[in-house]
């Protein structure tokens, strides 16, 4: 009557006080996938269900039929509606078909929904799962939206094809202060990064610094940057050094296969880690829960596959939606079975293992050993996981550092003549203050006081640029009227980049041998 006339009501007014309102389910979208996909879900779905995870699942279909149906992204628009829904995705791996305009689907759903960062433990499980680094325990926290992978990319020339990297401070303030937010809520002691900035100053320099900037604010935590080149040599050879390490996209997604990989007893041919690891993929109002390998065609239907890595990625979903306790539950029996000797096929191991089992008898043997903890190896602990979405952050504020346009790069088509030639045409072309301040080719200074021995390709950067160091901007119309006389100069401009100053410092790199 109460609700009828739109008021709200405590059931336990209607019950009786002795009533136990129970705990809320989450509602969660689960995608079987292709290939041996449906079989490790079957698998993680029984476990989770053992375990008492309160659950509301809604179902949707992704992958190869959908492709196949003529839809290029993998995945129909009514699904994208259960994810807007229930903001949480436990994805099975999905077969992406073979020949071109098939549209990555992960890729699509870390734009769309922006899982801005990827989390990807990488942990050893010695001695019952060999490898050569028994201490080695990991989490790659990569940066999951920007980079390279921002997918801007152009034929200029004959010659020359180009990949835009951006790298942008939210982006970078975003995946620093969560690769931070996680390790104190996990325990962890320290956090690395790794970049490339004696190369790339300005994109990965500004991802060290803001790595600097908001490492001050955890002083519980410590902290170091590598050099990815170094990092990544220390990481294969000792890997047991590093706790989290937090990396732009694209070395995130070299390493975190080489982390993988290196965990597995390559020697032995045991691809240990490959069905053994899951991932996150958070953003602010969604996330995606999945195994890191694909959907292993040759072995699906045989009931043969390892459901550990989807398995591994639900746990990451339990603690993510508030339900931990489950999470430390369930895991904990995963543990007591890799422990107990129970293997599918892919790690067993005569003489470690003792009883090889199919997917489908995995999932039963960890739901068998629910409220056990395993004995050797370390068993976990949630008690303290976070109860606030990691996410939460400061305002964003943007820099209000003075902004200045001082010039420009303008990269021509110049297939055939010398710089000197090249030079000669352009230099009357400045006007507004500007000068020709330098020629280069693929980035290397070839005008002035060129070399003879620099290799060049058919497309040249010519800088107009006022004087350094003097105060004083031009109008954006000034390089307009530029590129007309250098066009009607018989020269074809291909892209203008601008040059601008910031509080009176250069905003843009110099030419290699400036
Ligand atoms: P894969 O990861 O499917 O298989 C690599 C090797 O590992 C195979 O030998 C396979 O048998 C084994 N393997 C993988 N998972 C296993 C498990 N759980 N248990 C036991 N063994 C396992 O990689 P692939 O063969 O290069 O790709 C197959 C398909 O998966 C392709 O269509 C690819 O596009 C797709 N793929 C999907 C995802 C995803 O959905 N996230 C990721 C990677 C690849």
């Amino acid at each position: 009557m109460l609700e009828k006339a739109g008021i709200p009501v405590d059931p336990s007014v209607l019950m009786g006080k002795d009533f136990q309102l129970m705990p809320k389910n989450t509602p969660i979208t689960v995608a079987r996938g292709d290939g041996i996909g449906p079989e490790i879900m079957e698998a993680t779905l029984a476990i989770l269900k053992g375990g008492g995870a309160r659950l509301d699942i809604e179902e949707i279909e992704i992958g190869e039929k959908v492709y196949l149906r003529g839809n290029s992204a993998g995945i129909e628009p009514s699904a994208w509606e259960s994810l807007r829904r229930t903001k949480v995705f436990l994805k099975a791996p999905i077969t992406t078909p073979q020949g071109g305009g098939f549209k990555s689907l992960n890729v699509t759903t870390r734009k769309a929904f922006g899982l801005y960062a990827n989390i990807r433990p990488c942990l050893s499980y010695d001695p019952y799962i060999r490898t050569k680094h028994p201490k080695m325990d990991v989490v790659i926290v990569r940066e999951n939206e920007e980079d390279t992978y921002s997918g801007i990319e152009h034929q200029r020339t004959y010659d020359v094809t180009q990949c835009l990297k951006l790298i942008s401070r939210p982006g970078c303030e975003k995946i620093v202060r969560y690769a931070f937010e996680y390790a104190r809520a996990y325990g962890r002691r320290k956090v690395t990064c790794f970049t490339k900035d004696n190369i790339m100053k300005m994109t990965d320099g500004l991802f060290h610094k803001v790595f600097d900037e908001i490492g001050a604010e955890y002083a519980d935590i410590e902290k170091e940057h590598w050099i990815v080149d170094i990092g990544a040599a220390k990481l294969a050879d000792t890997p047991e050094v590093f706790d989290v390490i937090v990396m732009p996209n694209l070395y995130g997604d070299i390493l975190s296969d080489v982390a993988a990989d290196i965990l597995s007893d390559v020697a032995a041919q045991i691809a240990g880690s490959v069905g053994l690891a899951g991932s996150a993929n958070i953003g602010d109002g969604c996330a995606m829960f999945e195994a890191i390998h694909g959907s292993a065609p040759r072995r699906a239907g045989q009931n043969l596959a390892n459901p550990s890595g989807l398995f591994l990625g639900a746990v990451q979903m339990l603690v993510h939606i508030g339900q931990a306790d489950v999470a430390e539950k369930v895991h904990n029996a995963w543990l007591k079975t890799i422990e107990d000797g129970v293997h599918t096929y892919d790690i067993f191991r005569e003489g470690v293992s003792k009883q090889k089992v199919g997917t489908k008898e995995f999932g039963q043997a960890v739901v068998a050993r629910i409220g056990q903890k395993p004995t050797k190896l370390k068993p976990v602990d949630y008690s303290k996981a976070p109860t606030r979405p990691l996410t939460t952050r400061p305002p964003y504020k943007r820099d209000t550092a003075k902004r200045e346009l001082v010039g420009a790069d303008v990269f021509v088509f110049w297939p055939n003549g010398t710089m000197e030639q090249l030079a000669a045409k352009l230099q009357p072309l400045a006007s507004d203050g500007l000068n020709l301040e330098m020629l280069s080719n693929r980035g290397m200074k070839v005008w002035p006081g060129g070399m003879a021995e620099t290799f060049t390709v058919d497309e040249t950067r010519c800088r107009f640029q006022l004087p350094e160091g003097k105060p004083g901007s031009i109008p954006h119309e000034a390089l307009r009227a530029l590129l007309e006389r250098i066009q009607k100069a018989g020269i074809e401009w291909v892209k203008l980049e601008n040059l601008y100053n910031f509080d009176g410092k250069p905003g843009f790199s110099r030419g290699q041998g400036q």
